[in-house]
C-alpha cells in the first residue's frame, strides 16, 4: 500500500482540477489492475468462451465466421435467458450452424470443486477456473421470503489486507474476468435450476447480487462493469440495477465512475469513524481518508431514499464499538440516504480481535437507529460451512492442505494498491 499522495483528488478546491486529478487516478488504478489481468477466456484447443462477451463482441466474432449480426440476439437468448450450455439445445438454430458454433466456441461455466449447504440453507460454492485458480460464491437465502442474494467474488485473493478479514490474509493472485464473474452467478443458478431467467412478476430465487465476496471490485472495475452490464441486459438474465450492490472499501475515484456508468447500489466498508483507527483496520484509508469516502457517497448518483447507501460496520470489542463511535458515525453520515449494517466479528485463528458483546451491539444500534438510520445487526450466515463475511477462500485452502490436496498454482504477489 503506497502512502497517501500529497494532493488527493477531492482535496482540490477547484472542481475542474479535481476531476482531472480523478481521471489521472483512474488511469493509474486501471494500469495497476491490468497487471493482474485474467487469462484469455479460451480452451487449450482454441475454442473461445462466449460467456462474458459484450453484445458487440459477440456480433464481431459471429461476423468473423461469416454469420449475420442478427444471430447475436438468438445466441444471447439461449445463453443468458435459457441458460443453455450446449449448442445442440438451441432449437431456433439450424443443425449445421449449431455444429459450426460448437467447433469454434463453448458456453462455459466455472468448475464446481465443492458445493456445501449450511443448516440455515446458505449455500457455498468453491469454483475453479481454467487456470486452476479458485474463488468462492455464496447464496444467502432470505429468512422470510423465497428468494435470496448471491455474493460474488471479483478477485482471487485481495490486495487490501483489512485486518479483521480472514480473506484479506491471502495476497492478490489475479482479477477475475467478466466470464468468471458472470459465470459464478450462472453456475449458482444451474445449482438451483433457475432457468430460463424469470421475467416480469415471476418470483426469482436468485434475486439480488452483492459484490461482497473475495476482492475489491473497484480494483477490477472494467471486468466487473462488463459482467454487470451482461447481467442487467433485459433480454438475458435481466437483473435490475436496483438489485445489484457493489461493496467497496472506498476507492473514491472509481466510486464516482461506478455511480455514473452503472448506477448500481453502493455499500461502503466503513468500520471506523476516525482516520487513525481506519488507517489501521482498512489500510486503504491512508490513500482515501474518511472525509473523501463520505464525500463520494454524498455525490453518488444512484443514492436516494429508496436506494440507500449501506455502510458496513464490523463490531470489534473495545476497538470501534463505543457509544462515542456510534455518535460520530451518525454525524459523519448525516444527510446521506443510508443504512448501517452492524456485523458481529467472526473470530478466526491468528486474529486478536474479539466480537462486541450483545449489550454493546444493542447500545450502538440504538444510537444509530434513534438518529433515523436503519441499523440491522447482521447475524452471521452459513457459519458451519465457513461462508460468513470475511471467511471466504482462505479457509478452503487450509482445509485442502489438511486433506493433502495441493493448493491452486501460486500467482504473482501483491504489488499493493
Ligand atoms: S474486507 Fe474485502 S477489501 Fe478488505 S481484505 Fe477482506 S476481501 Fe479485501
Amino acid at each position: 500500500m503506497s502512502a497517501a499522495p500529497a494532493t488527493s483528488p477531492s482535496r482540490s478546491r477547484d472542481g475542474t482540477a479535481a476531476s482531472l486529478l480523478n481521471d489521472e487516478e483512474r488511469t493509474r488504478i486501471r494500469a495497476k489492475s491490468a497487471q493482474f489481468a485474467p487469462p484469455p477466456a479460451a480452451l487449450p484447443d482454441g475454442r473461445r468462451d462466449l460467456v462474458g462477451l459484450s453484445r458487440e463482441e459477440l456480433t464481431d466474432i459471429l461476423v468473423e465466421i461469416g454469420e449475420k449480426p442478427f444471430r447475436t440476439k438468438q445466441l444471447w437468448h439461449w445463453i443468458y435467458h435459457q441458460g443453455a450450455t450446449d449448442f445442440s439445445r438451441m432449437s431456433s438454430i439450424a443443425r449445421p450452424l449449431q455444429e459450426k458454433l460448437a467447433e469454434r466456441f463453448v458456453i462455459g461455466r466455472p468448475g464446481v470443486v465443492t458445493e456445501q449447504t449450511s443448516q440455515d440453507s446458505t449455500r457455498k460454492f468453491l469454483f475453479r477456473f481454467r487456470d486452476g485458480q479458485e474463488a468462492e460464491t455464496v447464496y444467502i437465502p432470505d429468512r422470510q421470503e423465497d428468494r435470496g442474494a448471491v455474493c460474488i467474488s471479483s478477485q482471487v485473493g485481495c490486495t487490501l489486507s483489512c485486518t479483521f478479514c480472514h480473506t484479506g490474509t491471502q495476497a492478490l493472485v489475479r482479477n477475475l474476468g467478466a466470464a468468471e464473474i458472470v459465470g459464478q452467478f450462472m453456475a449458482a443458478r444451474d445449482s438451483y435450476g433457475e432457468w430460463p431467467s424469470p421475467k416480469g412478476e415471476t418470483p426469482r430465487l436468485l434475486s439480488t447480487i452483492v459484490l461482497m465476496g473475495m476482492g475489491e471490485p473497484l480494483y477490477n472495475y472494467d471486468n466487473v462493469a462488463k459482467a454487470m452490464r451482461i447481467i442487467m441486459d433485459g433480454e438475458g438474465i435481466g437483473l435490475s440495477r436496483r438489485r445489484i450492490t457493489l461493496s467497496t472499501s472506498g476507492v473514491v475515484p472509481m466510486m464516482d465512475q461506478c455511480g455514473a456508468e452503472l448506477g448500481i447500489n453502493l455499500a461502503v466498508s466503513l468500520h471506523a469513524v476516525r482516520d487513525d483507527l481506519r488507517d489501521e483496520i482498512v489500510p486503504l484509508n491512508r490513500k482515501y481518508p474518511i472525509r473523501e469516502v463520505i464525500a463520494a457517497c454524498r455525490r453518488y448518483p444512484a443514492a436516494s431514499n429508496a436506494r440507500r447507501i449501506t455502510f458496513e460496520y464490523i463490531m470489534l470489542r473495545g476497538i470501534n464499538d463505543s457509544e462515542a463511535d456510534a455518535r460520530e458515525l451518525v454525524r459523519l453520515i448525516s444527510g446521506i440516504p443510508a443504512k448501517v449494517n452492524l456485523i458481529p466479528f467472526n473470530p478466526w485463528p491468528g486474529s486478536s480481535y474479539r466480537p462486541s458483546t450483545r449489550e454493546q451491539l444493542d447500545r450502538f444500534a440504538k444510537i444509530v437507529m434513534d438518529a433515523g438510520f436503519a441499523s440491522p445487526i447482521r447475524m452471521p450466515r452459513g457459519r458451519d460451512i465457513l461462508a460468513a463475511c470475511g471467511q471466504l477462500r482462505t479457509e478452503s485452502q487450509r482445509l485442502r492442505r489438511a486433506a493433502g490436496q495441493p493448493d491452486a498454482a501460486p500467482g504473482p504477489q501483491d504489488a499493493g494498491s
